[in-house]
């Protein structure tokens, strides 16, 4: 047989099936069944087992059981809500069959007198009898149900025995795939085939068997494959011929030690990882990955400069001008004079940024600092060489590999996030990235006091407040939107802000998503500038900003947020060299689970451990919004209950590199779990 059609059934329309049309085809589309091989993540949720006749006497009530009886006698009442009824009888007991809106006709024909008949439902008792209500298989033949009818749950609209009918259908024509793995990974699974464990996974008496072997089979190839196709992105990026950077040690020994503090141990790992690559004739993409305030900053401007001496330009980009403007003024602090930085910002002028441009591609600027606005089209480099993206950890895998291309080839990348995940994600989000993490925070480093408060002691945090206001020190106090989904409502941080306003007059300042940009950025310099003492916010405080001045950070109504959001918020704080505070407010007593999660937090300030945590508390999904990143939905495979299988994926994808193997035969495993387009590239 030919090797594609092997598979090229799982990758069929669904309308290849018998009785499946374009009302069950639309259905399932809605639910993003698209294909057959879409289907096989459809599970049976629980089973009816008809094939187990019982005697009448050793009917259990409520289960539902399969019989043969003989019908004994009708009893049709023609009266309006009584049902009718046909007595039953094997050679052990009574059971009535009892009908609410079948005919007569129908009964008769359905169970006639005298004969043998098979029936199956739910046995009921009344009246001292058993009974059947509306009881569904009805045939002479007893045969046709000797097999378990699987219940989906059915919220498309499609029933029961739909389902049946066609997940059996592909399980009879499942190809026999070739193996795609290798016989020591198998015998992890006790060599079960692709194919056996499809068949298993759908036997409605294996619900639930997430530790057997056909089960965590198939959640590995899931696993394994994506981590595959990001391995494959990441050598395609690497494979990118570019002019090597020369790295300059004196000058960035100088650089180094006109700064007030030394680099902690991981800040010099890191930045080495990243010269090693500026150095390299292949491109560089590379995530770095430190909690908050680690020190990522400063180490990626070593990085810069490294590349302008070397005789490349740099574009710097965050997400917000704000925060573009503070690398920026942290740039020209510790760049050399000579060193031409710009800024370029939406708001500039359209001469000044022609201005820009102009120098740009005569490369007088030497590095270039802004958001996004630094990208477009207009803006041309001379001899681009490395872009940097500040804050930028929700970026999927097509937007960051558009990124690349974007620099053209000669220029490297580094991405930076200060959003730790947990350690079994890290393939699975950032698989197409070398990765680079700095662990260890800056030693002189106070740890942010963490409190929790009822809303009803509000008085003693006024009082605290007060206090760290007489002693020059400035506060956020951040309120949750009410219904996060919409974005919109921020009433609860209004209320806040009258209220504060009138016990602390001229002193507290608002933000929330309604603010717009000019007047967000406006109210930050002022806070910055300490302006007024307390800025009332919902969750949009801007990431990466230092705010030196601010120690304390009230979160209201703590218990909205994830572990890790919490954690970065708490980050905002605790930046200079002052005692911070963070005090999580509660509306009641806190259950015991919230109490779990924040001891969690007082007892830690790692980021990596706390968003482990979270994880397991909240699912992987939700963790700090990576759903809606793009970031890809496992139907099988779960990173907490699984993590023995991606570090096993991990580790066969890594001798997969190194052995530089021959991936031809993942070709289907990887045309069926994922993107064409990568596929088309293997083998
Ligand atoms: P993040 O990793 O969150 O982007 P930043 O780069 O903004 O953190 O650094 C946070 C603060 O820590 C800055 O004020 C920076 O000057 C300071 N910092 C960075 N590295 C060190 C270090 N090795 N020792 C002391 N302070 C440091
Ligand atoms: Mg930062």
């Amino acid at each position: 047989m030919n090797i594609k059609s092997n598979y090229d059934f799982l990758l069929s329309d669904l309308t290849a099936l018998k009785g499946v049309g374009d009302k069950t085809t639309s259905l399932l589309k809605k639910k993003k069944i698209n294909n057959i091989f879409d289907l096989l993540w459809k599970l049976p949720k629980s089973y009816t087992d008809r094939s187990l006749s019982s005697k009448i006497e050793d009917l259990k009530i409520g289960d539902n059981q399969t019989i043969k009886v003989i019908p004994q006698k009708y009893s049709f009442p023609r009266v309006k809500n009584l049902p009718n009824r046909v007595l039953c009888t094997d050679e052990s007991g009574e059971i009535e069959c009892v009908f609410f809106n079948s005919f007569e006709g129908y009964i008769r024909k359905i169970l006639p007198l005298g004969k043998e008949i098979t029936v199956s439902g739910k046995i009921g008792y009344f009246k001292k009898r058993y009974q059947i209500t509306n009881p569904k298989y009805i045939s002479e033949d007893s045969s046709f149900i000797k097999q378990k009818h699987n219940t989906y749950s059915l919220t498309e609209g499609i029933s029961e025995k739909i389902y049946n009918k066609i997940i059996n259908q592909i399980i009879d024509k499942l190809p026999i795939l070739d193996e795609w793995h290798s016989n020591k990974i198998l015998n992890n699974f006790e060599n079960i085939s692709w194919n056996n464990a499809i068949k298993e996974l759908h036997k409605a008496e294996n619900i639930g068997k997430y530790k057997e072997s056909f089960y965590q089979r198939l959640a590995f190839d899931e696993i394994f494959s994506t981590f595959l196709v990001n391995s494959e992105i990441r050598k395609k990026i690497k494979k990118v011929k570019k002019k090597n950077k020369n790295i300059n040690l004196d000058k960035q020994i100088e650089m180094i030690h006109k700064l007030d503090f030394s680099l902690t141990n991981d800040q010099k790992i890191v930045l080495e990882e990243i010269n090693k690559d500026l150095c390299s004739s292949n491109k560089m993409f590379r995530l770095l990955q430190g909690d908050v305030g680690s020190g990522k900053t400063i180490v990626s401007l070593l990085a810069a400069q490294n590349t302008i001496n070397s005789g490349f330009q740099v574009a710097f980009m965050a997400p917000t001008e704000i925060l573009a403007r503070q690398h920026f003024h942290l740039a020209k602090k510790i760049f050399p004079k000579k060193t031409n930085i710009e800024f370029i910002s939406g708001k500039s002028s359209y001469s000044d940024r022609k201005k820009i441009h102009n120098k740009l591609l005569k490369y007088e600027i030497d590095m270039i600092f802004g958001t996004h606005a630094i990208f477009q089209k207009k803006v041309i480099f001379k001899n681009l060489g490395l872009i940097i993206i500040d804050e930028q950890h929700k970026f999927g895998v097509n937007q960051r590999k558009k990124l690349s291309d974007k620099g053209g080839n000669n220029c490297d990348v580094l991405l930076m996030t200060a959003t730790p995940i947990p350690r079994t994600l890290t393939m699975t989000i950032y698989g197409d990235m070398d990765l680079s993490i700095i662990r260890e925070k800056p030693k002189a480093r106070k740890l942010v006091k963490t409190y929790s408060k009822l809303e009803s002691k509000i008085d003693d945090v006024i009082k605290f407040i007060k206090k760290e206001i007489e002693n020059d020190n400035q506060i956020f106090w951040v309120c949750p939107l009410i219904e996060e989904s919409k974005k919109i409502d921020h009433s609860s941080a209004v209320k806040k802000f009258e209220f504060l306003k009138k016990i602390f007059p001229n002193q507290v300042g608002l933000l929330h998503g309604k603010t717009d940009n000019e007047k967000k950025e406006s109210i930050l310099n002022k806070f910055l500038n300490k302006n007024f003492k307390i800025l009332v916010s919902t969750t949009i405080i801007e990431v990466g900003i230092d705010f030196p001045n601010a120690n304390v950070i009230i979160i209201e109504n703590a218990n909205k947020f994830g572990l890790s959001q919490l954690h970065q918020l708490r980050g905002r704080v605790g930046r200079g060299n002052k005692e911070s505070s963070c005090i999580l407010m509660f509306k009641s007593n806190l259950s015991e689970n919230a109490k779990k999660r924040i001891n969690i937090l007082k007892e830690s300030n790692d980021g990596f451990y706390i968003s482990e945590e979270d994880m397991k508390i909240r699912g992987f999904g939700d963790v700090l919004g990576f759903k809606q990143s793009g970031i890809k939905n496992f139907k099988l495979a779960d990173p907490i209950h699984n993590s023995n299988l991606f570090i096993l994926a991990e580790k066969e994808m890594r001798r997969i590199e190194n052995s530089k193997e021959d991936i031809s035969k993942f070709k289907t495993l990887v045309k069926l779990y994922d993107r064409a387009d990568i596929i088309n590239d293997i083998a």
